[in-house]
């Protein structure tokens, strides 16, 4: 059996929660709920669909806001 990690999810139409799993992070079999995500977990699950169980409805996961970046810059070569 693999490890994973959870993510849950509010269903946006009825309220229930809808779980799905990620193998991209420590897969320590933490639990994360969807406001608070790893970004690689996050970058993993985008675009993934899921079902909820209370009303049939099925959804795409999306980032809610851009994925961090980082700043680079130029430095000289000595
Ligand atoms: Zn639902």
């Amino acid at each position: 059996m693999g490890l994973f990690d959870d993510v849950y999810f509010h269903c946006p139409e009825c309220g229930e929660i809808v779980e799905t799993q990620s193998k991209a992070g420590e897969c320590s079999l933490s639990t994360y709920w969807e406001d608070s995500v790893p970004v690689e977990i996050g970058v993993d699950l985008e675009g993934e669909h899921v079902y909820c169980a209370g009303c049939f409805n099925s959804f795409i996961i999306e980032t809610e806001e851009p994925i961090a970046r980082v700043r680079l810059k130029l430095r000289e070569r000595e």
